[in-house]
């Protein structure tokens, strides 16, 4: 699914006290700006992708962009996983939420990996949001949470083996 960094993307009216603003919906068919990212915002950014992934669904998606890529072939993972603490975690399932004001960008958890190894650089506002936002497993962060009556994912408190095999994104 490609979404235009900053473009409105609203799927539960129940929410609309909130103006939601997509970033990083990539795809191959757009391209991308790239640059670098201060490392506190890629620190934050993975704390989020880690511990507090909203609308998680079954099965995962791998990244376009490392599929196209045949001069790394042998290294890259069917499943997209992104390491946190000496551990990996699968990356192609679930969004983040990072409330700024009113608004709250939603962004894949595949953000993390497009912002460190593709070197995506998403809008300003964006990274300032990310980090001003308090980590996901915070008082602070749980009550925006709570106020949106959802609930956030944490993969580092998850038992089980979350070995899915990949979906396709179509
Ligand atoms: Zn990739």
């Amino acid at each position: 699914m490609y979404l235009a960094d900053m473009s409105e993307y609203q799927t539960r009216t129940r929410h609309d006290r909130f103006t939601w603003l997509a970033i990083g919906w990539l795809d191959e068919a757009y391209p991308f700006p790239t640059g670098s990212t201060p490392v506190e915002f890629q620190e934050r950014l993975l704390e989020h992708c880690v511990r507090g992934v909203h609308a998680l669904m079954t099965g995962y998606h791998t990244c376009q962009f490392c599929e196209s890529e045949t001069i790394n072939e042998e290294r890259t993972p069917k499943i997209t996983r992104i390491y946190y603490k000496g551990k990996s975690y699968p990356t192609g399932n679930g969004e983040i939420w990072i409330p700024d004001g009113n608004i709250v960008y939603r962004a894949p958890v595949m953000i993390y990996h497009y912002v460190t190894i593709h070197y995506y650089q998403p809008p300003e506002a964006f990274i300032n949001a990310v980090l001003h936002c308090p980590p996901p497993y915070e008082d602070e962060y749980q009550a925006f949470v709570r106020s949106l009556n959802d609930k956030t994912y944490d993969f580092t408190s998850d038992q089980t083996d979350r070995t899915d095999t990949p979906v396709s994104c179509e």
